[in-house]
């Protein structure tokens, strides 16, 4: 059955409605640097790809791309970046979810792939619990499998569980796991989502030329407690870039970490679409308007 809100005719649109319980999910990214080696839509390519591939394992409807997110704004930031006020995204997301709604879907899950957005998505659920609304919202992160997960999941299962690696491809895992390697952001886990999905996008030959490693310069900071924004990650990580560089990374790599993370991502969605507790909860939290 097709997926996607926008490949779907009006006509057929009801039999998706129901087919995926009324739940709908709305793939989130942004446009920002992500080193110099990953493409500025990193984020919602692969959250927007994995969606997709999730929806094939377990039916759900896949809403158009939410394609921008919260990235600093301001003229040092690096080209190519996109900067939308928060409350525009809120104001944004509030109304293409009543949209969701009154197309019959009572559940939203976002699925989001940019930790940027974590705060005012938070702040976004609890603003909707105070509005009266006939549906759920919900968000569920992206999780990055590569190397630490799909390493956990090789020591757990033994060699050959992964069917897409090859012996070098699941030595490699496993050593960066045991280094205890760094892949927060363009790091192993987006690099190999990007290899498989839009391989033609990914520059390896460009690692090394910068560091994902943190300067630490606003760690004293945190260490006495002080909050500062974004945690000083935009200070501490100058590059766009933090992780350790991801060499080896490649397309088997890829291809088993989107698979892993789309059955993940199914496995979540069938927890929303068989749950008789959310709207309950939320009409008991909505008596009285
Ligand atoms: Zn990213």
């Amino acid at each position: 059955m097709e997926t996607r809100w926008l490949h779907t005719t009006s006509e057929s649109f009801p039999a998706l409605v129901e087919a995926s319980a009324k739940t709908c999910v709305i793939p989130m990214g942004c446009v920002e640097k992500h080193g110099l080696h990953l493409p500025l839509g990193t984020d919602i390519i692969h959250s927007s790809h994995i969606a997709y591939e999730a929806s094939k394992l377990e039916t759900v409807c896949i809403f158009p791309d939410f394609v921008f997110g919260d990235v600093p704004g301001g003229p040092a930031m690096p080209a190519g970046s996109i900067s939308v006020p928060v409350e525009m995204e809120m104001a944004l997301l509030e109304q293409l979810c009543d949209q969701i709604a009154r197309n019959g879907f009572e559940k939203i899950i976002i699925y989001n792939g940019h930790g940027g957005n974590k705060p005012w998505l938070s702040t976004f659920l609890r603003n909707l619990m105070n509005k009266k609304r006939d549906y759920v919202c919900m968000v569920a992160d992206i999780k990055l499998q590569a190397p630490h997960k799909m390493a956990e999941y090789l020591e757990a299962n033994g060699t050959g569980s992964i069917p897409e690696l090859s012996p070098e491809d699941e030595r490699l895992l496993l050593d960066y796991h045991e280094m205890g390697m760094k892949i927060g952001h363009g790091g192993m886990g987006e690099t190999s989502y990007l290899m498989a999905i839009a391989p033609d996008s990914v520059k390896m030959d460009r690692l090394g030329i910068v560091s994902g490693l943190s300067t630490g310069e606003a760690d004293y900071l945190k260490d006495a407690g002080i909050q500062i924004m974004n945690g000083g990650w935009d200070v501490n990580f100058p590059n766009a870039l933090s992780g350790h560089d991801p060499i080896g990374c490649n397309e088997r790599i890829g291809r088993a970490a989107v698979r892993m993370e789309a059955e993940r991502l199914a496995n979540a969605i069938k927890v929303v679409k068989e749950d008789k507790n959310l709207l309950r909860w939320h009409a008991n939290f909505q008596k009285g308007w």
